[in-house]
């Protein structure tokens, strides 16, 4: 079967009028500044027409806005925690009252369906909610006590100072938010450099949440990654440089922030294996695939883009993936509701994803859904959503991040070799196995090197749980107390009262 591309209606309105874009200048000190000379294209990607130019920042903005956070944090990190969970609380709902307009703005810069944008910017004010709260609860980890007779020892938890923040274009108001929220909830201010692909959602956000934070404490500069993520990376009153991005990112901010001992807190790349025993509901393990496989078109760090399914059910398991995925609708948002999967985010991305699919069908990989590009004589970047059988061992669909519509699958026969290849990547972000067997279901978890496991579900997040990577998909954590913890350090303090 053959997809097609979904375009709205003629004369359907854009998704975002010139008067609700933001402000087109950096965010320092509670304003927003003139755009500077140089300045880069923010496209729509379903239909490659120009939304605006926003400004490049270079290293004196970034200095600027850094002296800016750095002057309000003394203050901001006295307030007291009521004051602190209510202005998150407070800026949770400046979010859910311009849910519309931010849904919008998300999916005319990124391309994605409004169901995808929706999850987001929900998600992303309930992150705040629960920071608000998570912030308020002293953890274990305060417990004061005498270790040493006639001492008294005092645990604190400290805010870092002022953090600079880095964010991708594929949730690009959700990972600032993800950053956002736990820096703020822990007293630290932040400087904060969106994607210079998809800065628009948080520019707005600056704009809608202006008034609620004193000057100074949330900050924005947009520009380049080797700009202004690196000065932000290399400054020496910055504490901490947390990233979210590709691994190639993640090494190189760390090695920036090595020359002043910073921390670095990178949420890196994903390859995560979906693994499916013979015991597993397959037909709800192929429904999982796709939303798990699909979900903001396959842009996903946590997709589940490599199955690992065994040999004895393999055709049935591909044959339910394969009814399943033929089901997708793709399109461009303002065709509906009805779209689940857009356009890849740029040409850049897209030539990538077609070079990678190209590649593994050259290499014997057979595609039993999509396998191409779509409407290639009209504008979007749009790619099928491909199911590639066939694939064998160690190829390179199997090892390197698509970040595309694509799933591969692959066979095993124990569950020994199940593991051994689900772990034989670099990446280790996150992992799920299917299976009706409880001893396998746990035993299978404990081995598989990921940040997050699944068991019989894959892609399911909530704000009180961590999500972060081991080995080559970085480390710290965003989301739950771990994040807050994260940002923030242990003091010791201790009184002696002996006589
Ligand atoms: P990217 O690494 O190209 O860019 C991410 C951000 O880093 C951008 O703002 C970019 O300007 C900046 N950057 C690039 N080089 C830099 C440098 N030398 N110093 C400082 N900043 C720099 O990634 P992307 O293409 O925007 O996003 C996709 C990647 O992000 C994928 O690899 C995906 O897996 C990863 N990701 C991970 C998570 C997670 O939670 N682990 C979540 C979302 C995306």
């Amino acid at each position: 079967m053959t997809f097609t591309v979904r375009r709205p209606a003629p004369g359907t309105a854009p998704l975002i009028s010139a008067d609700e874009l933001p402000p087109l200048g950096h965010f320092i000190d509670g304003k927003f500044t003139e755009p500077g000379p140089e300045l880069s294209d923010v496209l729509d990607p379903a239909t490659e027409e120009l939304l605006v130019r926003v400004p490049l920042g270079g290293v004196e903005d970034t200095d600027r806005a850094v002296a800016a956070a750095r002057a309000a944090h003394p203050a901001w990190a006295r307030v007291t925690p009521k004051e602190r969970s209510e202005v998150l609380l407070a800026v949770a709902e400046r979010i859910d009252a311009n849910a519309d307009l931010l849904i919008r703005l998300e999916s005319a810069d990124t391309g994605k369906p409004f169901a995808v944008s929706r999850d987001d910017i929900g998600m992303a004010a309930d992150g705040f909610r629960f920071m608000a709260g998570a912030l308020r609860a002293p953890s274990s980890s305060m417990a004061s006590g005498e270790y040493v007779a006639d001492h008294t020892s005092v645990m604190l938890r400290e805010p870092l100072g002022v953090i600079g923040a880095v964010t991708p274009w594929n949730y690009p108001l959700l990972m600032g938010a993800w950053k956002i929220a736990p820096i703020l909830a822990a007293g630290n201010c932040l400087v904060l450099k969106p994607s210079e692909q998809t800065p628009l959602s948080t520019l707005k956000f600056a704009e809608l949440v202006a008034d609620l934070l004193p000057a100074g404490v949330f900050n924005v500069v947009t520009g380049r990654g080797s700009v202004v993520g690196d000065r932000l990376a290399r400054h020496p009153d910055i504490a901490m440089i947390a990233l979210t991005g590709s691994t190639s990112s993640g090494q190189a901010v760390a090695r920036a922030a090595a020359d002043t001992v910073k921390r670095a807190h990178l949420e890196l790349g994903g390859k995560a294996p979906f693994v499916v025993f013979e015991d597993a509901d397959l037909k709800a393990a192929a429904a999982g695939l796709r939303t798990a496989g699909f979900w903001n078109s396959g842009q996903e760090c946590g997709a589940a883009c490599r199955v690992l399914v065994h040999a004895s059910v393999a055709e049935e398991f591909t044959a339910h993936v394969v009814r399943e995925i033929e089901q997708i609708t793709v399109g461009d948002p303002r065709a509906g509701d009805a779209i689940e999967i857009g356009p890849l985010v740029s040409k850049p991305h897209y030539d990538r994803v077609r070079g990678y699919l190209g590649r593994a069908i050259a290499q014997g990989a057979r595609p039993v859904v999509g396998g191409t590009a779509l409407d290639e004589d009209r504008p979007g970047y749009f790619v099928a959503p491909t199911v590639l059988s066939d694939v064998a061992e160690g190829a390179e669909i199997t090892r390197e991040e698509v970040f595309g519509p694509v799933v591969s699958i692959e066979t095993f026969t124990d569950e020994d070799e199940a593991i051994r290849r689900a772990n034989d990547v670099d990446a280790g972000l996150a992992a799920s196995v299917w299976t009706e067997s409880a001893r396998r279901s746990h035993a299978v978890a404990a081995r598989l090197d990921a940040g997050t496991v699944w068991v019989n579900s894959h892609l399911v997040l909530a704000n009180e749980v961590p999500w972060g990577g081991f080995k080559g998909s970085g480390y710290g954590r965003d989301l739950s107390v771990y994040a807050l913890e994260d940002y923030s350090r242990t003091k010791h303090v201790m009184h002696h009262h002996g006589r």
